[in-house]
């Protein structure tokens, strides 16, 4: 069997793997065992709740996985890559890096026209609908333009980047581009509190007082330096609660939500921080990114030799590694290569979730109100509670909200 054939067919069953998934994440776990255990902590209502939430927009779902997987086929599987290319290379009368431009542009145009319509769908009505959205339209299109026009153009930077070093380094750019990644999201690390944050939010200080305290006494218990607690504006568009903790060394800050301070109890509050915490004292920042250079330079040995295979082979229209019209055909392969690469992280996700979490319980030593967090967060943020075992398995990155609390009552 050729290249080509096994690239289709590998693609074919990549979406036809995510329909099923779908469709079992639609279904969830009926079983009357697990039910009584949810019953322990929540109503019929909380589960119905899930359920309604975790189902929503269905079949736009599945459309939009649809649309993609076609946008994605056309550019790979027919000549059109190949001509969109010579055709703007003839109107930027062969000037590279421009033509590699306006390329991206092009394609992540035809993307982000197909994801719109879903955007909106999922973003704005459906996130009205069941209570969570307080954006208005306006708000939508200002927060939908800003995220578009950042990720564009942040893409496009990256992308002309890599062919950069494609094209310049033929060697030995197996290596630079794991390294450069690496480089690249530890500065992204610590820039993006600075600079993209505040795109989106106010945020200020938290208020002096027994909150405050009671997150400093926790720090000090932990032996963490932090530089300060910000308090972020979430409730004005969302009321989705949050907490996490940006940046490294002195310039380590905590962002909670507000949402999540109205909400909860102090104690509460203090324990979804022992939880940030764990994951910071595990090094899981650190490990992670470690992982995924290891990650990337595989990859990139993976993607090269099955390049050179493919172009040998003559079957798919390709040019040099590093022409703008190859890069759809290496965005299907890593997706290819990601579907056998994300349950494992995704279990290692869960694994380190699940070390946070006991770190929170060792802090505190307060198990009532980590159990009390878990109930509110997933009642406030309509949690599936009875997903598939499946889904669980291949898609989240934390354990279920059950798998939680029995942690905690075992603790
Ligand atoms: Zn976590």
């Amino acid at each position: 069997m050729n290249l080509r054939t096994t690239i289709l067919i590998l693609y074919f069953l990549q979406i036809s793997f995510t329909l099923v998934m779908k469709y079992l994440s639609y279904q969830g776990d009926n079983s009357p065992e697990l039910q009584d255990r949810i019953l322990k902590y929540f109503t019929n209502t909380d589960i119905q709740n899930g359920i309604e939430y975790g189902r929503r927009g269905f079949f736009a779902s599945i459309l939009s996985e649809i649309l993609d997987f076609i946008l994605t086929g056309l550019f790979v599987f027919t000549p059109l890559s190949k001509r969109l290319e010579n055709y703007l290379a003839t109107k930027t009368k062969d000037r590279f890096y421009l033509t590699v431009v306006l390329f991206f542009l092009v394609f992540a145009f035809a993307k982000a026209v197909l994801s719109l319509p879903f955007n909106y769908y999922f973003g704005f009505v459906l996130e009205h609908q069941f209570g969570f959205s307080k954006m208005s339209f306006l708000d939508w299109v200002i927060r939908t333009s800003k995220t578009l026009v950042l990720t564009i153009g942040i893409g496009i930077l990256l992308g002309t980047l890599a062919v950069f070093v494609l094209k310049q380094f033929r060697k030995t750019w197996k290596i630079i581009i794991p390294v450069g990644s690496l480089l690249l999201s530890l500065l992204f690390t610590i820039l993006f509190p600075i600079l993209i944050t505040p795109l989106f939010y106010d945020y200020k200080p938290i208020e002096e007082g027994s909150l405050k305290n009671k997150i400093v006494a926790l720090c000090d218990l932990a032996k963490i330096k932090v530089e300060n607690v910000y308090v972020i504006n979430e409730s004005k568009y969302s009321g989705h609660t949050n907490a996490y903790f940006t940046g490294f060394g002195d310039n380590r800050k905590i962002f909670l939500y507000d949402t999540l301070i109205q909400n909860h109890t102090e104690e509460e509050v203090v324990s979804v921080l022992g939880h940030e915490i764990g994951h910071w004292s595990h090094n899981h920042q650190l490990k992670d990114i470690t992982l995924s250079t290891i990650e990337t330079a595989l990859l990139c040995f993976l993607l090269g030799y099955i390049f050179i295979k493919t172009k040998e082979e003559n079957k798919i229209h390709l040019n040099e590694i590093h022409s703008p019209s190859t890069v759809p055909f290496l965005f299907l392969l890593l997706s290819i290569l990601s579907s056998f690469s994300s349950p494992v992280w995704n279990s290692l996700s869960r694994f380190q979730e699940k070390e946070a979490d006991w770190e929170a319980l060792v802090l505190t030593k307060d198990k009532k109100s980590f159990i009390s967090t878990e109930i509110k967060m997933a009642k406030d943020n309509k949690s599936r509670l009875n997903p598939n075992p499946w889904t669980v398995f291949f898609y989240h990155s934390h354990p279920t909200t059950l798998e939680r609390i029995r942690m905690a009552e075992e603790f």
